[in-house]
């Protein structure tokens, strides 16, 4: 018998790892969903604002703290679980070399960087990101730099000991193998090195070893059941929903997690015994994202 299984349904810890909010748009109403369907625990990434991105140190205290008091806001609305993930966008860096400059775009970003660190340092954020690279085709001197500047932001997550979500780009294996190769080259252990947006493929050949976050869209759920294995790679589920008006319910919206949860939950149960269900789905929302995290999910 199953604690968190009852008649076939998932009773247990639902943690979505990748989420935005935004006060001007859903904010509460969208965790209300979450919560009504059976979200129990979110990881808050801090969301850039494109049209009015922080040119100076000044501007990300003040973003960051906004994304550090909206937590604080839906733990106490909510009573669920809410972990915080800062950093500067790999995109807004991109954007800003065309106003400030190649040089002054990449300083801004490695001083975002670091200051993200000390608020994890000091316990207000859990989690680097997501940082990365652009997700598109950029000119070779911007993926030059991109690169030695995610090498350096790797660094810089080794040695404050710092899970950190990566953006980059969805070329399959290939992403992974480099980005295995980077944190291998600064000593970030891969467990901790956790790529967003993940496709659904979670067996350890493909993720080399890194953890990923899953996008589980339509299919997925398929996918997962024929590559993961055992628990050689952390994985964990995400919508990356964005909270922006233009772009409603993308990428997936925010009643997601729970709803394939339970369809894991249904599939698995048709093989495998209920004990065995259960072992799979604690460690997918709350021993591994505790281990990545430090959060108690
Ligand atoms: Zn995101």
């Amino acid at each position: 018998m199953s604690e968190f299984i009852v008649d076939g349904l998932w009773k247990g810890p639902v943690v979505d790892q990748h989420i935005h909010l935004d006060r001007t748009n859903r904010y509460f109403s969208a965790i209300e969903d979450f919560v009504r369907v059976g979200g129990t625990g979110i990881m808050l990434v801090h969301k850039p604002d494109f049209r009015n991105l922080p040119i100076d140190l000044t501007t990300y205290n003040e973003v960051y703290t906004q994304t550090i008091s909206m937590a604080q806001e839906v733990r106490e609305k909510f009573s669920i679980d809410v972990g915080v993930v800062l950093g500067p966008h790999p995109v807004a860096w991109e954007h800003q070399i065309d106003s400030l400059g190649l040089e002054k775009s990449t300083e801004l970003q490695i001083s975002a960087v670091n200051l993200a660190l000390e608020f994890i340092e000091n316990g207000q954020a859990h989690c680097l990101g997501e940082v990365g690279r652009p997700h598109y085709p950029v000119s070779q001197d911007r993926w030059l730099v991109a690169n030695q500047m995610l090498e350096e932001i790797m660094q810089s997550a080794a040695a404050a000991q710092t899970p950190i979500q990566l953006h980059v780009e969805d070329n399959g294996s290939q992403t992974y193998s480099e980005l295995s190769a980077m944190a291998q080259k600064v000593g970030l252990p891969l467990s901790r090195t956790i790529r967003h947006y993940a496709p659904a493929n979670v067996s350890p050949n493909f993720t080399h070893g890194l953890s990923c976050t899953v996008s589980v869209g339509s299919g997925s759920v398929a996918k997962i059941i024929e590559t993961h294995s055992g628990s050689e790679v952390m994985w964990g589920m995400e919508t990356d929903f964005l909270d922006d008006p233009r772009r409603p319910g993308a990428v997936l919206g925010p009643k997601t997690i729970p709803k394939r949860t339970n369809e894991l939950c249904q599939l698995l149960l048709s093989e495998n015994n209920e004990s065995v269900v259960e072992e799979l789905l604690l460690n997918i929302h709350s021993n591994w994202p505790r281990e990545l995290y430090g959060i108690d999910f």
